[in-house]
């Protein structure tokens, strides 16, 4: 055993750890009031100080209560930017690998393999087939090359779904959020 010191041991802020409550996350709706991401308690902070967001009680939301040695903040459960205007700024991405890739979440659209994707036109470019979202999938190239130049009805083959141009990101994101809002009809 070491001998007791005299001086008082200097206790470290935990700089490094945060508090839970910086660990919960918050609703972004757009300035149009649509949701458009989710974003932990810290960045929320960050938007309600400087004003690039302020509070949005639709709901019986609850909030969390952020302090700092001067100032205790109300961070509610949902926020409502006040600038910008993400729905716009937004354009169809262009048909491409990565984005296409993307679309289907890096899976072949004839067989689900995830490997050596390749782009396929489902009608092929060699008859009139267009660059375009509707005609565009990501294929293995097993498929492709079994595909060849034929249509997948010609192949017999089964695409998983009708390819469509990807929707907004905000979009997206509304619907999975609402999905997860849906509640009994007595609340
Ligand atoms: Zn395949």
């Amino acid at each position: 055993m070491k001998p007791r010191q005299s001086i008082q041991p200097v206790i470290l802020q935990p700089a490094v750890l945060q508090p839970p409550v910086l660990q919960n996350s918050v609703v972004v709706f757009s300035k149009n009031y649509l949701p458009v991401s989710r974003i932990n308690v810290k960045r929320a902070v960050a938007l309600l100080v400087t004003g690039q967001a302020e509070p949005l009680d639709f709901s019986s939301a609850v909030g969390w209560i952020v302090r700092s040695p001067s100032v205790a903040l109300h961070v509610p459960e949902h926020i409502r930017l006040t600038i910008g205007n993400v729905e716009r700024s937004w354009k169809t991405p262009p048909v491409n690998r990565r984005e296409v890739f993307r679309r289907d979440s890096h899976t072949c659209q004839y067989c689900g393999s995830t490997r050596k994707l390749t782009l396929d036109h489902i009608l092929p470019r060699s008859r009139g087939g267009q660059h375009i979202w509707n005609n565009v999938v990501a294929a293995c190239e097993r498929c492709n090359s079994t595909k060849s130049d034929r249509t997948p009805q010609e192949a017999g083959m089964v695409l998983r779904a009708k390819p469509k141009p990807p929707v907004h990101p905000a979009i997206a994101f509304a619907e999975q959020f609402w999905k997860a809002q849906e509640f009994s009809p007595d609340n």
